[in-house]
Protein backbone atom coordinates (compact mmCIF):
# COMPACT_ATOMS: atom_id res chain seq x y z
CA UNK A 1 0.00 0.00 0.00
CA UNK A 2 2.96 2.25 0.83
CA UNK A 3 3.38 3.08 -2.94
CA UNK A 4 0.55 1.77 -4.86
CA UNK A 5 2.27 2.03 -8.47
CA UNK A 6 -0.72 1.46 -11.17
CA UNK A 7 0.52 0.28 -14.99
CA UNK A 8 -1.22 1.47 -17.84
CA UNK A 9 -3.65 -1.73 -18.41
CA UNK A 10 -4.62 -1.42 -14.62
CA UNK A 11 -5.88 1.96 -15.46
CA UNK A 12 -7.74 1.12 -17.98
CA UNK A 13 -9.55 -2.07 -16.07
CA UNK A 14 -10.14 0.39 -13.13
CA UNK A 15 -11.73 3.39 -15.27
CA UNK A 16 -14.02 0.75 -17.25
CA UNK A 17 -15.30 -0.57 -13.63
CA UNK A 18 -15.24 2.97 -11.93
CA UNK A 19 -13.36 1.68 -9.45
CA UNK A 20 -12.77 3.90 -6.39
CA UNK A 21 -10.23 3.34 -3.94
CA UNK A 22 -9.25 4.38 -0.82
CA UNK A 23 -5.59 5.09 0.40
CA UNK A 24 -4.11 6.35 3.07
CA UNK A 25 -0.04 7.26 3.69
CA UNK A 26 1.85 8.27 6.89
CA UNK A 27 3.26 11.56 5.95
CA UNK A 28 6.65 10.52 7.33
CA UNK A 29 6.15 7.77 4.64
CA UNK A 30 5.72 10.39 2.10
CA UNK A 31 9.44 11.52 1.42
CA UNK A 32 8.72 15.01 0.06
CA UNK A 33 5.82 16.04 2.25
CA UNK A 34 7.87 14.85 4.85
CA UNK A 35 10.70 17.23 3.92
CA UNK A 36 7.90 19.89 4.49
CA UNK A 37 6.07 18.86 7.35
CA UNK A 38 6.77 17.11 10.73
CA UNK A 39 6.22 13.53 9.30
CA UNK A 40 5.95 12.24 13.50
CA UNK A 41 2.96 14.70 14.15
CA UNK A 42 1.38 15.35 10.88
CA UNK A 43 -0.44 12.00 11.26
CA UNK A 44 -1.75 10.04 8.08
CA UNK A 45 -2.99 11.90 4.49
CA UNK A 46 -6.00 10.24 3.33
CA UNK A 47 -6.90 9.73 -0.38
CA UNK A 48 -9.95 8.45 -2.71
CA UNK A 49 -9.17 7.75 -5.50
CA UNK A 50 -12.25 7.36 -8.33
CA UNK A 51 -10.85 5.89 -11.89
CA UNK A 52 -13.52 7.08 -14.73
CA UNK A 53 -13.48 6.22 -18.42
CA UNK A 54 -12.78 9.48 -20.36
CA UNK A 55 -13.01 11.04 -23.83
CA UNK A 56 -10.63 9.81 -26.71
CA UNK A 57 -10.31 6.13 -24.43
CA UNK A 58 -8.53 7.70 -21.83
CA UNK A 59 -8.85 7.55 -17.84
CA UNK A 60 -9.74 10.08 -15.64
CA UNK A 61 -9.04 9.85 -11.80
CA UNK A 62 -10.64 12.31 -9.27
CA UNK A 63 -8.56 12.55 -5.99
CA UNK A 64 -9.93 13.53 -2.63
CA UNK A 65 -7.01 14.42 -0.30
CA UNK A 66 -7.98 14.78 3.33
CA UNK A 67 -4.74 15.51 6.15
CA UNK A 68 -3.32 17.32 8.70
CA UNK A 69 0.30 18.99 8.42
CA UNK A 70 2.19 20.01 11.18
CA UNK A 71 4.20 22.75 9.04
CA UNK A 72 7.05 25.33 10.49
CA UNK A 73 5.79 29.00 10.36
CA UNK A 74 8.07 31.00 8.46
CA UNK A 75 7.62 33.99 10.52
CA UNK A 76 8.01 32.89 13.94
CA UNK A 77 8.92 29.31 13.25
CA UNK A 78 6.42 27.91 15.68
CA UNK A 79 4.02 24.96 14.98
CA UNK A 80 1.30 25.93 11.65
CA UNK A 81 -1.42 23.28 11.66
CA UNK A 82 -2.36 23.23 7.85
CA UNK A 83 -5.23 21.41 7.08
CA UNK A 84 -5.00 19.60 4.08
CA UNK A 85 -8.88 19.77 2.11
CA UNK A 86 -8.28 19.17 -1.45
CA UNK A 87 -9.53 18.41 -4.91
CA UNK A 88 -7.82 17.30 -7.80
CA UNK A 89 -9.16 15.80 -11.28
CA UNK A 90 -6.65 14.39 -13.40
CA UNK A 91 -6.48 12.81 -17.40
CA UNK A 92 -4.74 9.93 -17.37
CA UNK A 93 -2.43 9.99 -20.41
CA UNK A 94 0.69 8.06 -22.48
CA UNK A 95 2.26 11.13 -23.92
CA UNK A 96 2.27 14.52 -24.53
CA UNK A 97 0.43 14.27 -27.78
CA UNK A 98 -2.46 12.53 -25.95
CA UNK A 99 -2.40 15.80 -23.37
CA UNK A 100 -2.75 17.97 -26.32
CA UNK A 101 -5.76 16.01 -27.99
CA UNK A 102 -8.07 16.49 -24.44
CA UNK A 103 -10.81 19.38 -25.08
CA UNK A 104 -11.06 19.70 -21.60
CA UNK A 105 -9.26 22.17 -19.56
CA UNK A 106 -7.85 19.32 -16.81
CA UNK A 107 -4.33 18.54 -15.43
CA UNK A 108 -2.88 15.70 -17.48
CA UNK A 109 -0.26 12.76 -15.79
CA UNK A 110 1.25 10.69 -18.12
CA UNK A 111 2.78 7.24 -16.37
CA UNK A 112 6.32 6.60 -15.31
CA UNK A 113 8.37 4.08 -16.79
CA UNK A 114 6.99 1.61 -13.77
CA UNK A 115 3.44 2.92 -13.59
CA UNK A 116 1.43 5.77 -12.10
CA UNK A 117 2.53 6.53 -8.10
CA UNK A 118 -0.75 7.46 -6.43
CA UNK A 119 1.70 8.19 -3.42
CA UNK A 120 3.44 10.39 -5.71
CA UNK A 121 0.36 11.89 -7.42
CA UNK A 122 -1.15 12.60 -4.16
CA UNK A 123 2.22 14.06 -2.96
CA UNK A 124 2.53 16.55 -6.33
CA UNK A 125 -0.93 18.01 -4.95
CA UNK A 126 -0.45 18.55 -1.49
CA UNK A 127 2.58 20.08 -2.15
CA UNK A 128 0.90 22.61 -5.13
CA UNK A 129 -1.79 23.40 -2.71
CA UNK A 130 1.08 24.94 0.25
CA UNK A 131 2.18 28.06 -0.13
CA UNK A 132 5.87 28.76 0.23
CA UNK A 133 6.35 30.54 3.15
CA UNK A 134 3.69 28.83 5.49
CA UNK A 135 2.80 31.75 8.25
CA UNK A 136 0.15 31.97 10.98
CA UNK A 137 -2.38 34.08 9.77
CA UNK A 138 -2.68 37.65 11.24
CA UNK A 139 -3.74 37.27 14.93
CA UNK A 140 -3.54 33.42 15.31
CA UNK A 141 -1.14 32.97 17.54
CA UNK A 142 2.09 34.12 15.62
CA UNK A 143 4.58 34.19 17.81
CA UNK A 144 6.97 36.91 15.63
CA UNK A 145 7.23 40.52 17.06
CA UNK A 146 4.55 40.43 19.56
CA UNK A 147 1.24 41.76 19.19
CA UNK A 148 0.46 44.17 16.79
CA UNK A 149 0.46 47.55 19.14
CA UNK A 150 -3.17 48.49 19.93
CA UNK A 151 -3.74 52.29 20.77
CA UNK A 152 -4.88 52.62 24.22
CA UNK A 153 -7.93 53.80 23.36
CA UNK A 154 -10.19 54.79 20.54
CA UNK A 155 -8.77 57.35 18.07
CA UNK A 156 -10.94 60.15 19.16
CA UNK A 157 -9.47 63.47 17.02
CA UNK A 158 -11.65 65.37 17.90
CA UNK A 159 -12.59 64.52 21.94
CA UNK A 160 -10.39 68.04 22.55
CA UNK A 161 -12.94 70.07 20.59
CA UNK A 162 -16.26 68.39 22.32
CA UNK A 163 -14.56 69.26 25.88
CA UNK A 164 -14.03 72.88 24.34
CA UNK A 165 -17.63 73.30 23.03
CA UNK A 166 -18.73 71.74 26.26
CA UNK A 167 -16.96 74.16 28.74
CA UNK A 168 -18.34 77.01 26.30
CA UNK A 169 -21.80 76.16 26.87
CA UNK A 170 -21.07 75.62 30.40
CA UNK A 171 -19.87 79.26 31.14
CA UNK A 172 -22.52 81.68 32.00
CA UNK A 173 -22.53 84.13 29.21
CA UNK A 174 -24.14 87.59 29.87
CA UNK A 175 -26.42 88.50 32.98
CA UNK A 176 -28.67 85.05 32.68
ZN1 LIG B 1 3.88 32.27 13.27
Amino acid sequence: MLAWVIGSAEIAELAGRHAEQQLAWRVADLDRLAGVADGARSGEITVLAAFRPAAEGLARLDLSIHGTLVLTCQRCLGDLVWPVDLSAELCIVASDDDAGRLREPIDAVAPGPEGLSLAGLTEDEVLAALPLAPMHAAGAGCMAGGPASVPDGPNRPLAGLAALLKKDADDPVGGR
